[in-house]
């Protein structure tokens, strides 16, 4: 399990401003830090991806070549963001998916079972850049109002960005499913690193670990990207006595 956390915007392009001068990009920015924490803490592997600066256009698209670059180790990209309203007392989580696309809701929904209900707040469909560029299930987070200065003055506090990286961690768990998976072999606890998890309802265990507890032989052809698996059985001579059973049968 990976996740890319991008805070949206960039130090030199920093988004929206709040009534006191609290910008977007830093706000999301300092959530981030947070949020990776959090996710590495429970053993899931995060990294920060902010948009270089330059042209907005430009830097989404370099942005989502490297996303998109790391498609096989990504499970879930989070692009964060605030919300700004005319409506200074507008506050609450906005979370954006790709209109269609079903994992994308799927997630959505579960981040935001987490987050407090207001009339602003909600999961929206979207076609927002990022979320049509992302090859795996991705949301835009609005993670508050920046324009509401109660929201803008949360946000400056630790206890916020702890609080809210554990909603979207609490999120995260519901949809990948629990992690924390004891793999039992015949009896004998076997530990495996990575640990399993649980990805779309499969179950993962690395393949070397399941064949060592079952004396089956692991041989990986990296340039042909062909895994041989020989089981007991295949790396066993063959016994006479099985083929005069065959011929008899
Ligand atoms: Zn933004």
């Amino acid at each position: 399990m990976k996740v890319i956390i991008n805070p949206g915007h960039s130090t030199t392009s920093p988004g929206v401003m709040g009534p006191t001068g609290l910008y977007e990009h830093d706000a999301v920015f300092a959530l981030s830090q947070v949020l990776k924490a959090a996710l590495e803490e429970r053993k899931i592997e995060a990294e920060i991806l902010v948009q270089p600066g330059g042209n907005e256009k430009w830097a989404l698209s370099h942005l989502m070549q490297r996303v998109n670059a790391r498609q096989h180790e990504v499970d879930v990209f989070l692009s964060l963001h605030c919300a700004f309203s005319k409506d200074r007392a507008a506050y609450g989580t906005r979370i954006h998916y790709l209109e269609g696309a079903e994992e994308s809701r799927l997630l959505a929904e579960n981040l935001f079972k987490h987050f407090p209900k207001t009339p602003w707040a909600g999961i929206f469909p979207s076609q927002e850049f990022v979320l049509q560029q992302a090859r795996c299930p991705a949301v835009l987070i609005e993670v508050e109002h920046l324009s509401n200065p109660e929201a803008e003055m949360l946000m400056r506090h630790e206890a916020w960005l702890q609080k809210t990286a554990e909603r979207l961690v609490a999120g995260l768990f519901d949809f990948i499913g629990p992690q924390d998976i004891r793999l039992i072999i015949d009896g004998k606890e076997i530990f495996a690193e990575p640990v399993p998890q649980v990805v779309y309802g499969d179950i993962m265990v690395p393949v070397r670990v399941i064949a060592d507890a079952l004396g089956a032989r692991v041989e990986w052809d990296g340039d042909a990207r062909i895994l041989r698996i020989f089981t007991r059985r295949a790396l066993r001579p063959a016994e006479p006595s099985e083929e005069g059973k065959e011929t008899e049968g």
